[in-house]
């Protein structure tokens, strides 16, 4: 199965919950994560510096021989990574002028569906021909979303955007995977976003939320997945729900 995890808007926490979801399944299945946002934070994330001569997604991207396989880096945990840098953003405006250049990610992944039980693609915060490119190439969308005042705001354009896809028949299969709130802590706001969430989204699957805590940018600066990092249960289970809800979805 392949998933997005998608928000348009940044410091959601898609990285950070790419990194947590691919560590846990690739404990049990082979998973592999694509760098899809040229602030390649996922890369980093993931402890890779991408050496000279190296494929990354923009080579899958604009190139049409560049096979996706060729491109795949081995990471510490056993996740395998498709590596991006800055030269990603310059492939979206090179790809623009392309027939059908909403597809071309699609056409690459598809061949390892066979190689990977799961594969996560990490978007960039915009929705522009990158994360169109990943919501194509999904067969489900995550959404991070931070609970936070506004935390619906944004998010009514990508739904309605994957909306569109769906209606146009353009990809009359995408489903939404579910909300995933992020960065919960005690506060009146994150409360008032958790309700809004559950009030607003009716039909949507609006996952347990993870909670704030310094244990995750600490984990991404150690380049570890959550449930190597840290022992608190709270952190890692959220993360184990969405686990659940994947690995019954194939
Ligand atoms: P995005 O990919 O959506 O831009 P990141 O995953 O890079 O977001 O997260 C943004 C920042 O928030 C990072 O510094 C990350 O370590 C931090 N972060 C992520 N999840 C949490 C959390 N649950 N609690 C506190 N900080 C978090
Ligand atoms: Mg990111």
């Amino acid at each position: 199965m392949i998933i997005a995890i998608t928000n348009q808007k940044g410091g959601v926490a898609k990285t950070t919950s790419t990194i947590a979801l691919g560590g846990l399944l690739a404990e049990t299945s082979s998973c592999l994560a694509v760098d899809f946002d040229p602030q390649g934070n996922l890369t980093t994330g993931l402890g890779i510096q991408i050496q000279p001569g190296q494929k990354t997604s923009y080579e899958v991207l604009v190139d049409r021989q560049q096979s996706a396989a060729a491109a795949i880096v081995e990471t510490k945990y056993g996740i395998k990574l498709i590596p991006a840098d800055i030269s990603l953003a310059s492939g979206e405006k090179q790809i623009l002028h392309l027939a059908d250049n909403s597809r071309i990610l699609r056409k690459k992944l598809n061949p390892l569906r066979q190689e990977f039980v799961h594969i996560l693609i990490d978007c960039p915060p915009s929705l522009g021909m990158l994360t169109l490119n990943a919501l194509m190439a999904a067969d489900a969308v995550l959404i991070p979303v931070q609970c936070q005042f506004f935390a619906l705001e944004g998010l009514r354009q990508l739904l309605e955007t994957i909306e569109s896809l769906r209606d146009e028949d353009t990809h009359p299969n995408l489903q939404i995977l579910g909300v995933l709130p992020t960065m919960a802590d005690r506060t009146l706001t994150t409360q008032d976003a958790l309700k809004t969430l559950q009030t607003k989204l009716p039909g949507i699957k609006i996952f347990e939320p993870v909670p704030k805590s310094v244990q995750f940018p600490e984990s991404n600066l150690a380049r570890e997945p959550i449930h190597r990092y840290t022992t608190e249960k709270k952190l890692i289970e959220p993360y184990q729900a969405v686990v659940k809800e994947m690995t019954e979805q194939i």
